[in-house]
């Protein structure tokens, strides 16, 4: 990334963290009229953002936490091969944070969440459009549907709670049986049962070069991209905040926090205390995979999505709870890879290779978006867990509209920093 500096004489605002949610803030914040730096300690797109299934959609603002999930979470953490890993090291630290997730799974709260989630996502194509002509990426983003796959009656019956929440959220989905599944993908073996098909909803076939679009969209239009490490957050001059790095001080009118799972120890040293975790993912990307999948797919029973990219397939899965800069457990990349060979017969690992991102999960399942309670310049945007691709763009939307001081177009009770 080239750092160019700009010359609009407007407003300034800084942004850590050049994942999705920080390049998109940066956009916004751009055309709201600000002058905008974004300072990013690797290339922007590189880190959670770079390695997600590309989904995008509506259908995602169910939440993982559900009723009975209390019974469910001690046999997950004794199954190897579940979606769900504790490091036992970890486990004394993440216990509270498990606790919340669980009160966050009544039949009240998991209504709740999925209405707040809804009231970001159903403005999703609105916020990301603009940001996508600009970038010239809209052949990023395929509007394809997306299959949700059950492989026993068990399964199905399961994932039937979570489709009632979409009916009750206006989804519209079509319920199919395991051949009329094998119709509209035909990569899809005999394992498969039963299955929704779910129209309204799109697909990023390359996330990381989203990000990077993005970022070198905000440069091409006057923006400045810094490749520097934020050590601190404190009070500057005049009411302005001031970003420190090893490279020195930056000074802004406006600060912007979306430094994903990075982001609670800076939001500490403003006050705010946020119970993130990094719940980290993996996937594994097959170049050859021999399958020629058309469409995405969430194995439901599995937890593993199954998306196809444009450098090939990426199968992935898992959510870790270990130390943010705990090195990766690629045994974890091979479940998920054993996963989807049951669903996918003749799948090749030819030339594959993995990788591990951290999502910034808090435990109710919804992002922090809003002003710090007791620093005005400094503005929240961080913790969007497994919905940060899909949220991004109408998250920057809102950060643009909060800076500018225009009442924002979400209401932001449910997403609260000062919340927990
Ligand atoms: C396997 C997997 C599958 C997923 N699938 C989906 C999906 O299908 N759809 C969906 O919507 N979401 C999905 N997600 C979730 C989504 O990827 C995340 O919610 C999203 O990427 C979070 O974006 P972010 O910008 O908040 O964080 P990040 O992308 O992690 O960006 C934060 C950035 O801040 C930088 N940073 C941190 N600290 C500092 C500092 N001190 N100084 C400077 N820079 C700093 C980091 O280097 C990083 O680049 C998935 C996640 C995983 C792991």
């Amino acid at each position: 990334m080239t750092e160019t500096t700009s010359t609009t004489p407007a407003r300034h605002a800084v942004v850590v963290g050049g994942g999705i949610v920080g390049v998109c803030s940066a956009l916004y914040l751009q055309r709201e009229g600000m002058r905008v730096t974004l300072i990013e300690r690797d290339e922007p797109g590189d880190a959670c953002s770079a390695g997600n299934a590309g989904n995008l959609g509506i259908a995602s603002c169910v939440p993982y936490s559900l009723p009975g999930m209390m019974w469910r979470v001690p046999g997950l953490l004794l199954d190897r091969t579940s979606p769900l890993n504790v490091r036992p090291s970890h486990f004394p630290r993440a216990l509270p944070w498990f606790l919340r997730f669980l009160m966050a799974g009544s039949h009240k709260r998991v209504e709740e969440i999925s209405e707040a989630l809804r009231s970001l996502m159903r403005r999703l194509y609105d916020a990301y459009g603009p940001l996508l002509d600009d970038a010239g990426a809209r052949d990023l983003v395929h509007n394809v549907g997306r299959l949700q796959v059950h492989e026993s009656e068990k399964g199905f019956a399961g994932g039937r709670y979570s489709m009632d929440i979409r009916r009750r959220r206006g989804i519209e989905f079509q319920t199919l049986s395991g051949d009329e599944v094998r119709e509209i993908e035909p990569a899809l073996g005999p394992a498969v049962t039963a299955g929704y098909y779910i129209p309204e909803a799109s697909h990023c076939v390359n996330p990381s070069r989203l990000v990077k679009a993005f970022a070198e969209c905000l440069v091409r239009r006057g923006g400045t991209v810094l490749r520097q490490t934020v050590k601190g957050l404190e009070d500057g001059a005049d009411g302005a905040g001031c970003v420190i790095t090893e490279a020195g001080r930056h000074s802004a009118d406006a600060v912007v926090l979306a430094a994903g799972a990075w982001s609670g120890p800076l939001a500490r040293q403003l006050g705010t205390r946020v119970p993130m975790e990094a719940e980290r993912g993996y996937h594994t990307m097959l170049p050859n995979s021999g399958v020629g999948m058309k469409i995405p797919v969430t194995a439901a029973d599995r937890a593993v999505s199954l998306s196809p990219m444009e450098h090939g397939l990426r199968v992935s899965g898992i959510g870790e709870f270990a130390p943010i800069d705990a090195p990766a457990d690629w045994r974890l990349a091979r479940v998920v890879v054993e996963h989807a060979r049951r669903l996918l017969p003749g799948l090749s690992e030819e030339g594959s290779y993995d990788w591990m991102g951290p999502r910034p999960a808090l435990p109710d399942g919804k992002p922090v978006i809003g002003r710090s309670p007791s620093h005005p310049w400094a503005t929240f945007a961080f913790g969007h867990g497994h919905v940060g691709l899909g949220t991004g763009a109408i998250t920057g939307r809102i950060v643009g509209q909060l800076v500018a001081g225009k009442p924002p177009e979400v209401d932001l009770e449910p997403f609260r920093p000062d919340r927990f």
